[in-house]
């Protein structure tokens, strides 16, 4: 049977919008020794704003917009959901797509009309196109802090798109006192190494991993597991449910989260509240010493 201090643990929780999945869960959370963090939609808000759209050739941004728009409104990540609100907000009409196909990790893409249209990572489009056609040379990207940019192409058209994600501002008080608490954190990402890097300063976590595929994400949790930590993931998207069902313990951001990252979890944290992991942590904790 269920101790009675976990049974306590998991009915506060369930009251302050921090669901367990049974009593392994807050056992095994009371264990971590080390809390690897996914960088969009965990760490910043995930809730993007649109600030520029550039075409090749010039005059020709609303039209990019209108393509990214009609392919982003079937992917379900941070980026397409700034994208498909900020369509929404001015009403844009947006075209059919059939095809729609997303490669975790690089982008969506679809068939808009009679063409093909990629929306994604600058790097996944020109492999997906076979190198023979490049992006314009002078768009260079600054890897600004909080800045992401989002790529496009149909054949004759080059579209980026610039939007900017703020960090929590509940983050940098979360990392302070779980590294107190003498944990390890490090910063998971499949965003760029330079983008990501003010976090590590600004925040004060031990380590950042960038430009990582899924799959990487899953390898390095797997590669901390065999060193001896146990790691609990926090995350909310599609592709960070690999990662949540390898960690020792999954803990998924809920207001927002992916069914499929829900599904992996053994903790939820409801309301899209970060610092809700902190309070699950210290729960967990004070129940295991009454049950020693
Ligand atoms: P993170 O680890 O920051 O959550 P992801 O692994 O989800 O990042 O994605 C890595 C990168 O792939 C993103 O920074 C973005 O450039 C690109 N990407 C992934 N999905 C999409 C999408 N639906 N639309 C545009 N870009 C995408
Ligand atoms: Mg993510």
């Amino acid at each position: 049977s269920i101790p009675s201090a976990i049974l306590a643990a998991i009915a506060w929780g369930a009251r302050h919008g921090i669901l367990f999945r049974g009593g392994a869960a807050v056992e095994k959370l009371a264990e971590v020794t080390l809390v690897a963090l996914d960088k969009t939609g965990t760490l910043t808000t995930g809730e993007l704003r649109v600030e520029r759209v550039e075409s090749r050739p010039a005059g020709r941004e609303g039209e990019v917009l209108v393509l990214a728009c009609a392919v982003e409104r079937w992917s379900n990540h941070p980026l397409a959901r700034a994208l498909t609100r900020h369509g929404k907000q001015l009403g844009l009409e947006l075209p059919e797509v059939s095809r729609f196909e997303s490669v975790t990790g690089q982008g969506v893409k679809a068939r808009v009309g009679d063409r093909l249209v990629w929306v994604g990572r600058r790097e996944w489009i020109e492999a997906e196109l076979g190198g023979g056609v490049s992006a314009p040379a002078d768009w260079v990207v600054g890897d600004r802090p909080g800045e992401v940019w989002v790529w496009l192409y149909r054949e004759g058209l080059w579209g980026r798109i610039l939007l900017r994600d703020e960090v929590r501002p509940e983050a940098a008080g979360l990392v302070e006192r779980l590294r107190r608490a003498g944990l390890r954190l490090v910063v998971l990402t499949g965003d760029r190494r330079a983008a990501a890097e003010h976090l590590r300063r600004e925040l004060g976590v031990d380590e950042i991993r960038a430009e990582l595929k899924p799959e990487e994400k899953v390898a390095a949790i797997r590669e901390w597991s065999e060193s001896g930590e146990r790691v609990a993931m926090v995350g909310d998207g599609v592709n960070d449910a690999p990662s949540l069902a390898a960690a020792h313990v999954g803990v998924a951001m809920g207001a927002r989260g992916s069914d499929a990252a829900l599904e992996q979890a053994d903790v939820v944290l409801m309301h899209d509240r970060i610092e809700n992991f902190l309070a699950a942590y210290e729960l967990s904790r004070r129940a295991r010493r009454i049950i020693r």
